[in-house]
């Protein structure tokens, strides 16, 4: 079974779903998203993230590196091409400045760590949310964990970007769910594969499926949008995705907020990124912009209110 790599897991969350949850990130996803909220989720492996502001230039850290990756003179204080990963510098650094992103975990130790807030979820509504990066690229990990947290009755979501193959998804996933949040991020294939990496045709193809699934059992399916400046909140886009809902007679939807603060996390991983230069997604989106892609899906008879 491939096992994934856990970011992290949450618990108190109150925007992943119904009530109180705890969500479980995984680490790694089959698109690669520009702007994506978690860039230390993209990549399956392990990562060495550094925050300056946390150093307390001990250089621990140097002394401890049998690579000689770690050095004062290099601006950006790690050579990642001699970096291997071995975590050395993590051990002794006293400050948290220095950190691994992601770790194992097995399935029970997540069942027992969830299980915990049972009282929590019980009296809210909530439950277990499994996000990423894209729990359904670990599709045995993620069947056998869903279906432990059935079995103690905990209401399950998953959070996915839709690029899966059905039939696998249909036998191993579906069953142990509650609820699907499904990302639909930029109708056009073109700009799609341009700013994901990958086609969107399949993506389609399963959201549908899904919906008829849904239409016959008692599951909730929500589509949502991020907003990304210039790139998904376009008119054209707006426009595209909530004529493509309203055709499939989807009422409700979720526009998600712009939140610039990944290009932070995108330098404590070492990763550049093209969009960091550009001036419209380095800010928060306006007030009147987020009311204006709201109001292109209500011109399509479709609700993004909470
Ligand atoms: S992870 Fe290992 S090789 Fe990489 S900088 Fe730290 S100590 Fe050096
Ligand atoms: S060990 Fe941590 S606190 Fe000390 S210099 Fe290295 S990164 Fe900074």
């Amino acid at each position: 079974m491939k096992a994934p790599l856990i970011l992290e897991i949450r618990g108190n969350s109150l925007d992943d779903g119904p009530g109180i949850r705890t969500v479980v990130f995984f680490k790694g996803c089959p698109l690669s998203c520009a702007w994506c909220h978690n860039p230390e989720s993209k990549r399956v492996q392990a990562e060495l993230a550094y925050d300056p502001k946390e150093c307390v230039r001990c250089d621990a850290c140097i002394r401890a590196c049998p690579e000689g990756a770690l050095s004062r003179k290099n601006p950006e204080f790690i050579d990642r091409k001699k970096c291997t990963l071995c975590f050395a510098c993590v051990e002794v650094c006293p400050s948290g400045a220095l950190e691994r992103v992601g770790r194992s975990m097995t399935v029970q130790e997540i069942v027992e760590f969830a299980a915990k807030d049972r009282p929590f979820f019980k009296n809210s509504g909530g439950g277990v949310t499994l996000s990423g990066g894209e729990p359904t690229f670990f599709m045995d990990f993620s069947s056998l964990l869903l279906s432990e947290l059935k079995k103690k009755k905990i209401h399950t979501l998953l959070e996915t970007c839709g690029f899966f193959k059905w039939e696998e998804f249909s036998k191993k996933i579906l069953p142990h769910l509650d609820a699907v949040y499904f990302d639909l991020k930029l109708f056009d294939d073109a700009q799609h594969r341009k700013y994901c990496g990958t086609t969107n045709t399949g993506i389609l193809a399963n959201f549908e499926k899904l919906i008829s699934h849904r239409a016959a059992g008692r599951m909730t399916v929500l589509p949502r949008t991020p907003l990304i400046p210039g790139i998904t909140d376009t008119e054209e886009n707006m426009a595209g995705i909530a004529s493509y809902l309203q055709k499939h007679g989807i009422k409700k939807a979720a526009l998600l907020s712009y939140n610039p603060l990944w290009h932070e996390k995108s330098r404590k991983i070492g990763v550049r990124n093209d969009l960091a230069d550009r001036t419209e997604t380095s800010q928060w989106m306006s007030r009147e912009r987020i009311e204006r892609c709201k109001s292109i899906f209500a011109e399509h008879g479709i609700d993004t209110g909470p």
